[in-house]
């Protein structure tokens, strides 16, 4: 059984300009110990999907299903999710001052945390685990920053008491939505680093949102793109990154900062996001793209498997695109980002 499967996750909001549909249908599995990369630009439904199946969209229209061990986190109570979150599946976010309370001891809320999913440990193991924590995400001297506030530490450190928190009770998932996007170059690589290893050493599955392949690259299993809520392209890595087929992925691929090398120019995707109120009709992606054709306007591609250069199928290598499936890592470009 995998860890988590989600099956054709709707989520939209009635709102006073109309119905927004965030997620349009989403499928994918995170097996135990593994990564999936979310990547879109915002507005593309890789974060509602994920708060979804944390409760954490009150008031939102939801359909489909999302096994965790077997069990719909959708069809839960708020209470049996409470449980859930933290003890089971953790998160970070981006701004991890929006998590950590600034009236409180960094090493405390660790501590609180445990104490709270597990009420058989003492303050002192509680403040001791913290301790060693901190220690392990790479804060020096945890003895003493045990006992300072979130202000004290710099915005790396804070990311770092973060995941810290997050592998407090040992979770089996982690969602990890924009963690570095805050953080400058230098310090984002550093805990993407620290992220990967503390995964291999926890054996926790990732789940790692963000607007830039860049930072998966090294990290993710598996990739999914989503643009206009819904998936355009899911594969394992290699497959995406060295045999991109989807437009939309490529142009994300060419925007990569540094990656290409100097050979190839950093090329931003033109033109806007979808409005998720009015979206375009057939391809969502077709008023942002350079290979659009009379179908793409009316009609509405599906996933579907992604042939090779042989012809033969890419196995699990899919794409919701007009071209032909052969097209994929075909083109120049792509035949650059292979070098
Ligand atoms: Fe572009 Fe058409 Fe493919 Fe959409 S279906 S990405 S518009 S080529
Ligand atoms: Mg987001």
């Amino acid at each position: 059984m995998s860890l988590l499967e989600v099956r054709d996750l709707k989520v939209s909001f009635d709102t006073s300009d109309g119905l927004v549909q965030a997620v349009r249908g989403v499928s994918f599995t995170v097996e135990r110990g593994k990564t999936l990369g979310i990547v879109g630009e915002s507005g593309s439904g890789k974060s509602v999907s994920t708060q979804t199946l944390l409760g954490l969209t009150a008031g939102a229209l939801i359909d489909g299903e999302a096994l965790f061990e077997g069990q719909d986190l959708l069809a839960m109570t708020d209470e049996q999710l409470r449980r859930v979150r933290g003890k089971e599946i953790a998160m970070i976010f981006q701004d991890p001052l929006s998590s950590l309370h600034p009236l409180y001891k960094v090493g405390k809320q660790i501590a609180e945390m445990i104490r709270q999913h597990e009420p058989d440990v003492t303050k002192a193991q509680a403040r001791k685990r913290a301790i060693e924590l901190l220690g392990m995400v790479g804060i020096p001297e945890p003895g003493q920053r045990v006992d300072d506030y979130p202000h004290q530490f710099s915005g790396g450190m804070r990311q770092r008491a973060m995941i810290a928190m997050s592998l407090a009770l040992n979770p089996k998932l982690i969602v990890a939505d924009e963690p570095t996007t805050a953080l400058d170059a230098t310090v984002q690589a550093q805990i993407l680093d620290l992220m990967l290893r503390l995964q291999r050493e926890f054996d926790t599955a990732l789940i790692m949102i963000t607007h830039d392949l860049g930072v998966i690259a090294d990290l993710a299993d598996d990739v999914l793109v989503m643009y206009g809520g819904k998936p355009v392209e899911h594969a394992d890595r290699r497959s995406l990154y060295y045999r991109p087929h989807h437009p939309y992925t490529k142009g994300l691929l060419e925007s990569i900062p540094g990656s290409t090398g100097a050979k190839t120019r950093l090329k931003p995707i033109g033109g806007q996001p979808p409005s998720l109120i009015n979206l375009p009709t057939g391809c969502a992606f077709h008023p942002r793209c350079e290979y659009v054709m009379d179908r793409c306007v009316p009609e509405e591609p599906l996933l579907a498997a992604v042939g090779d250069k042989d012809g033969f199928p890419d196995l699990g290598h899919t794409s919701a695109c007009w071209l032909p499936k052969e097209a994929a890592g075909l083109d120049a470009e792509a035949e650059n980002l292979r070098q």
